[in-house]
């Protein structure tokens, strides 16, 4: 079966498809759709080639969810620095020492590198003029303007940034649902969390809170 190039406008020249960082590089992935498959020439980057995704997969959907993922681990440091401070506050924040003073510096700018590579999301794929039709991504999860591939990937953010127990954060985020996440978050904050009896007993509260609430809710609508 033939491979083939994949159409680049001209303000992707040179950009990795995954990512949007400079590209000189390419690999092959598989595109099915309704009624075509296709095999295709991806542009990629040095750093998103690293991961060795596509090694063991070739469907472009399930590659890219699989080279996102390995951004999150990866940039897992640059990424928290957003989650915890803001600009203003690393600029103003009393950091002092050697060890910090890169940090300050250019802390943010690996940020915002960051960030935009992990919700980086492609330009619209087409060959020889004529559009792939198809849904190239599945279900995406959002926290904090951060899209994600997966909740698995959503979790590694979560648990790093914050330096929560990922075990814990997805036993609360169940008990949430995944569209609260900010207050599951919270919540994995608040209570202490370090050993195992501090987490079942925070979980078993948690799950008696959201009892009492789904209690109190159904007796008001009996009266109402
Ligand atoms: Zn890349």
């Amino acid at each position: 079966m033939a491979t083939f190039n994949l159409d680049i406008p001209f303000d992707y020249r040179f950009t990795c498809w995954f990512c949007g960082e400079g590209s000189h590089k390419t690999i092959v992935a598989t595109i099915t759709t309704h009624q075509q498959y296709y095999s295709v020439n991806m542009p990629i980057c040095d750093e998103c080639k690293s991961y060795k995704c596509h090694i063991d997969v070739q469907s472009l959907v399930k590659l890219r969810e699989l080279i996102k993922e390995s951004m999150v681990k990866q940039s897992a440091k640059a990424l928290s620095i957003g989650a915890n401070w803001t600009e203003k506050e690393l600029q103003e924040s009393d950091l002092n020492g050697s060890a910090f003073d890169g940090f300050k510096k250019s802390g943010w700018s690996m940020y915002l590198i960051a960030k935009a590579r992990v919700n980086y999301s492609g330009w619209a794929l087409s060959i020889n003029g004529i559009p792939i039709e198809g849904n190239l991504i599945d279900e995406e999860f959002e926290f904090d303007g951060l899209s994600f591939t997966s909740f698995v990937s959503m979790l590694d953010y979560l648990s790093n940034a914050f330096s929560l127990n990922k075990e814990f954060l997805k036993r609360v985020l169940a008990i949430y649902g995944n569209n609260r996440a900010i207050e599951a978050v919270k919540f994995c904050r608040l209570i202490p969390h370090y050993s195992r009896s501090e987490r079942e007993k925070a979980v078993n509260d948690l799950i008696e809170s959201f009892r009492e609430k789904e209690s109190l809710a159904y007796k008001k609508n009996i009266v109402d």
